[in-house]
């Protein structure tokens, strides 16, 4: 029988690779958490309605991306592909709008697309939805915290805000009207998937890839033209606070974001070094949802993160997060290994901040310290018929010169104390 293999588009994270993920984790949950958000968990399942509903029938993602299947009860479901439909949901069906304002969440999305560098089928975002504040310093603030983010991950000089807005739902209207007129005299210039979107959705033409369709968009009338007074003054205001905080940004008229429920301000952050998947990051302001899903007319704004491009660019800048080990705990024969194996135990106790492991299934001490070097441990402890003779072990610095030393309890300590605080320098 042949072996089994991932699902195409599904993707194993492996072992070498967790530990700049659970950076990349960690990072996210120190900053938001400082910026007083509290994470929500929501189902990978949910009704294929409300997708369709909040992201748009005829966007890609519903049209073309979704996981959809029936239950055993006939229910039309999907799997997520975003999270803001799912967390609007769960704050409406919950009464939390009011009282939890500013929520995240991380975890798998999933949408059928052609698989490639930096676009999967099942891949991950990290999300921030904000409710309850319709004016531009929430807008601010998120992008803010996205820059606090890029800087502890260091990267901060290789990403790119780029800024539009889209206006409210009538000056959108308005604009579309003058939009697909426009777009019509050039229908034969225009590649295949514009064409069908002059039809369903026009605005997205605008950031179209194909360079024919490029040229046309050019000449188009601009949506600044047409929007209304209350968007101008959104985004002008937002764009003085991001001047006031020294965030410089590049202004895109025609970036417009893929999905149906955002409203005046849009964004992406960009990056040049991962070639065709260059949005890393994504987000906007959404007023009409919250109404749309049944609870009190809020407005709110939010963003999401793609975790697999994140980690491919901290990967490009050659971030490394592993940690090895302080200790790898050798010992000669089965006597020495119970004690080895307690002492390890009771270190882990009373050194939290050490990271032990413990040599397991034998072998000679020449091949254990072997696997010693192979770990990355910085010490080798030792336990040999001499050490359990005398009641001490011995110490052998793997990386540096220092001389290796016979340490009895009291001396053990002192040096594990000394080992504990170098580690916890280190992470800091
Ligand atoms: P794209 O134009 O690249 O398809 P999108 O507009 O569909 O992106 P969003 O729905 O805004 O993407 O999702 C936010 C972020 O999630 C994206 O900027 C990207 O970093 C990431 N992302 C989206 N789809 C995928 C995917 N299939 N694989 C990996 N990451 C993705
Ligand atoms: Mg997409």
């Amino acid at each position: 029988m042949g072996q089994y293999r991932a699902v195409r588009g599904m993707v194993d994270v492996l072992p070498d690779e967790t530990p700049l993920w659970q950076m990349l984790e960690q990072t996210a949950r120190d900053v938001i958490g400082a910026h007083g958000y509290s994470e929500i968990r929501t189902p990978l399942v949910e009704r294929t309605e409300l997708f369709a509903r909040s992201i748009g029938e005829v966007t890609d993602i519903v049209e073309k991306e979704m996981y959809s299947f029936a239950d055993r009860n006939d229910e039309g479901l999907s799997l997520r592909p975003e999270g803001t439909a799912s967390t609007v949901r769960a704050m409406v069906q919950h009464n939390l709008i009011q009282s939890a304002q500013r929520v995240w969440y991380m975890g798998p999305m999933f949408r059928y697309e052609r698989p490639q560098k930096g676009r999967q089928r099942q891949f991950h975002q990290l999300g921030v939805e904000a409710f309850g504040v319709p004016t531009p310093d929430q807008d601010a603030e998120l992008l803010l915290l996205c820059r606090q983010w890029w800087k502890r991950l260091g990267i901060d000089d290789v990403v790119t805000l780029e800024l539009n807005t889209i206006g409210s739902a009538e000056s959108r209207h308005a604009y579309k009207g003058a939009l697909t007129a426009y777009l019509r005299q050039h229908v034969e210039s225009l590649d295949e998937d514009s064409q069908r979107r002059l039809e369903t959705n026009p605005l997205r033409i605008l950031d179209s890839k194909s360079a024919a369709t490029q040229n046309v968009v050019t000449g188009a009338p601009a949506m600044a033209a047409f929007l209304d007074d209350e968007s101008k003054a959104h985004h002008d205001q937002l764009c003085e606070l991001l001047g006031q905080a020294g965030l410089s940004f590049v202004a895109n008229p025609n970036l417009v974001r893929g999905l149906d429920y955002y409203n005046k301000t849009v964004f992406e952050w960009t990056t040049d070094r991962l070639g065709a998947q260059a949005t890393v990051c994504g987000g906007g302001r959404y007023d009409g949802m919250v109404g749309q899903f049944g609870g009190n007319a809020t407005p709110a704004a939010g963003f999401a993160a793609g975790l697999e491009r994140l980690i491919m660019l901290l990967q490009t800048l050659e971030a490394d997060a592993t940690e090895p080990p302080d200790l790898y705990v050798i010992s000669a024969d089965s006597n020495a290994l119970s004690r080895a194996m307690l002492e390890a135990d009771r270190i882990r106790t009373e050194f939290p901040g050490l990271r032990v492991v413990q040599h397991l299934g034998g072998g000679s001490l020449k091949s254990q310290f072997k696997r010693a070097d192979k770990s990355g441990a910085s010490w080798a402890m030792v336990y040999g018929p001499d050490e359990l003779a005398q009641g001490t072990v011995t110490v052998k610095p793997l990386r540096t010169n220092e001389e290796q030393t016979s340490l009895g309890r009291g001396a053990l300590n002192d040096f594990l104390h000394r080992l504990e605080r170098l580690a916890s320098d280190i992470e800091e």
